[in-house]
């Protein structure tokens, strides 16, 4: 008999309880990953997660390779794939870190009812989140709808148990060699035409990749992090969204990364707390979807199910994903997620605002958008914020406040060194005209080489105008109490 560890949104082997598990049980060890496309009701994974993950797989096999652990790869529907390979290995234990989306739960568990008939003995752990879904709970034991009371709530508990050490290669029994696919024959990875370049120069996916992101972080982010988290052009903040996504680090490691940074005096307690509290709003999201499943499709708040959102105009929503709204720091943003799969959540705001309440959009058309293109892509934290954002979300800012995005990015972007990034046709224009290249007189323009309607968009919506057809269109669906 051997030890089977299903990976699936945990692909580490350091601080997580699975693999620390299997390797306890005394039994010879094997490991498998599972590309499921095929399971009813799964959404498939976007563009920028598939090449993520590829990357991370291969990363996972390198680091199960150097402690001797069998690694495989399959595809396939795991309520056909899992008991196959469970019987072919011989798996008297199998192993893995419980999901919380649907219809992954549900899969899991109709799995390990099958693979407990059986006579495999199934064992799940936690390992995603600081603490269960269902472990925080309201005085009537409902789940929480509002941040502050969740995350005070999940806070008494104390801190989370500390991290555990990858397990050592000495101690590993290697268990069969299953079968598998080569990673690169999934055909995860952009081919014709492969639009990679720039995620291949952001990132270094897998477990390694994420610890030096963290190291980094807590050398040079954390300290000043309350203040400088909101700044897209200052490396303000982590950058550890898709190591999160994918599980490549834990968010208990955080905790206690954090915690010691703070003892050895990198960083200040305002700034720990903030940081926490992020990883709190993650927390929150996959509280929230655990208990409101449809969260990408549906509106929290049913109000905004008679909002009248303007059909999609193809020109608009073009000139939106392809940043060339005409608003440079919305466009800076959207160049930013296109070349390389992440864009700064201070910017995510307001793009999706732009797209929500300047351009009158349904927000899952953005959320589908952001799907695609994020390396970060989470089902909990997409839908959350997009929701959020929206102001149909459970714990929501109100769709009233509607973002100027000029004065959005000069509040954010002072310099104006974001925008001259990622939108390099206004690099020289100063300052004080960069957000609003329209109010420049000629002769900046001129200087800059810069022609609008040419060189650069005109605003595709004058905002004045956009922000009074949104009020409007929010008073027809207000309670008039
Ligand atoms: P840091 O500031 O270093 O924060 C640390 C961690 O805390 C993040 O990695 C993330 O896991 C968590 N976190 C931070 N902010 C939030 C938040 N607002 N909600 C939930 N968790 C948060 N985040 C995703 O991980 N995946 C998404 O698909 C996603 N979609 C978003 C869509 C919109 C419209 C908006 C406004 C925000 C979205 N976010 C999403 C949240 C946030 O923008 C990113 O988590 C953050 O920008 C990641 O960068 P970081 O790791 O440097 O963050």
């Amino acid at each position: 008999p051997c030890a089977l560890i299903w990976f699936r949104e945990d692909l580490r082997l350091t601080d997580n309880p699975a693999v620390t598990a299997a390797v306890a049980s005394g039994l010879p060890v094997t490991a498998l990953f599972l590309l499921d496309e095929q399971s009813a009701g799964l959404r498939p994974l976007g563009g920028a997660s598939r090449w993520w993950l590829s990357q991370s797989l291969k990363a996972l096999a390198r680091d199960c390779d150097r402690i001797s652990l069998p690694f495989a790869v399959r595809s396939g529907s795991a309520g056909t794939a899992i008991p196959q390979t469970v019987e072919e290995s011989g798996a008297a234990q199998v192993f893995w870190t419980r999901r919380y989306s649907e219809p992954e739960a549900s899969i899991d568990a109709e799995l390990r009812r099958a693979l407990d008939r059986g006579g495999a003995v199934v064992q799940t752990f936690g390992g995603r989140l600081l603490h269960e879904p269902s472990a925080v709970r309201s005085g009537s034991g409902a789940p929480f709808k509002v941040y502050g009371a969740f995350w005070r709530a999940a806070r008494s508990g104390g801190a989370p148990r500390a991290p555990l050490p990858a397990p050592a290669g000495q101690k590993i029994i290697a268990g069969p060699r299953l079968g598998g696919d080569e990673i690169d024959a999934l055909g995860l990875e952009p081919r014709a035409p492969d639009w990679a370049g720039g995620l291949r120069e952001a990132w270094t996916p897998g477990e390694s990749g994420a610890r030096d992101a963290l190291e980094t972080f807590l050398q040079d982010g954390l300290s000043g992090y309350s203040a400088a988290r909101d700044r897209p052009d200052l490396p303000g903040t982590s950058r550890l969204s898709p190591h999160l996504r994918f599980g490549e680090i834990s968010p208990v490691q955080l905790w206690h990364a954090s915690e010691a940074a703070l003892a050895e005096g990198l960083a200040q307690a305002r700034d720990v707390e903030k940081f926490r509290n992020e990883l709190g709003w993650r927390e929150f999201a996959h509280h929230l979807l655990a208990a409101f499943p449809d969260m990408a499709r549906r509106n929290a708040s049913s109000r905004f199910d008679g909002f009248s959102w303007r059909k999609p105009d193809a020109a608009e929503l073009d000139a939106w994903r392809g940043g060339l709204t005409g608003y440079p720091i919305v466009d800076a943003g959207m160049r930013q997620l296109w070349r390389t799969g992440w864009m700064h959540n201070r910017v995510r705001m307001i793009a999706a605002s732009f797209l929500i309440k300047d351009l009158l959009v349904d927000w899952r058309i953005g959320e589908a958008w952001f799907w695609d293109t994020l390396v970060d892509a989470d089902p909990a934290n997409n839908a959350m914020n997009w929701q959020w954002v929206a102001g149909s979300g459970a714990d929501a800012a109100p769709f009233f406040r509607i973002f100027n995005p000029v004065l959005q990015g000069r509040k954010f972007d002072p310099s104006g060194d974001y925008v001259r990034t990622y939108v390099p046709e206004l690099s020289r224009l100063p300052a004080k005209w960069i957000h609003a290249p329209w109010e420049a007189p000629s002769e900046a323009l001129d200087a800059a080489g810069v022609e609008l309607g040419r060189d650069y968009p005109r605003p595709i919506v004058d905002h004045a105008a956009a922000r009074k057809r949104a009020l409007a269109a929010l008073a027809q669906i207000s309670d008039p109490t």
